[in-house]
């Protein structure tokens, strides 16, 4: 680690080992106390029930995106609610193209109800997550699909 003198701000370089140590100068002769190198500190492992800034704020969405999911899940209410756009988008269009074709073709819309099956499972799924295993599937991982 660096020093510097404190009479002539000669800099110096000393082992860490010698914090604490009185030393001697090598450009002025002065003698003074090493300083104690500050411990580093150790970067905490990562934990995932750690609660991290904006994981509240996400974790407030996860009941809403959920009921959305179930009861309107169809038309991706739930997906827009979690930032993925496109995933909702898709969910939307598939539903409507599909409700309306079905309607004017009159066969059965099983587009819709497959958009309306999964937007169900994806809100089951996102109900049944803990706060913690929410945030970091949906906003750190972006999983778009279950
Ligand atoms: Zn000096």
């Amino acid at each position: 680690m660096r020093i510097s003198c404190p009479y002539c701000n000669v800099q110096m370089d000393i082992h860490p080992t010698q914090g604490g140590m009185e030393t001697q100068c090598p450009g002025c002769n002065g003698r003074f106390q090493l300083p104690i190198p500050t411990a580093t500190p150790t970067s905490a492992p990562y934990k995932t029930d750690m609660y991290t800034p904006g994981m509240q704020d996400f974790a407030g969405k996860k009941i809403a995106a959920g009921i959305c999911g179930i009861l309107l899940g169809g038309f991706g209410v739930h997906k827009f609610i979690l930032g993925f756009n496109t995933a909702g988008a898709i969910m939307l269009a598939v539903s409507l193209l599909c409700f309306f074709g079905g309607c004017l073709l009159v066969v059965p819309i099983i587009g819709t109800v497959a958009m309306q099956v999964i937007g169900l499972i994806e809100g089951i799924i996102y109900l049944t997550k803990t706060d913690a295993e929410f945030y970091q599937t949906y906003a750190v991982e972006k999983k778009e699909w279950f």
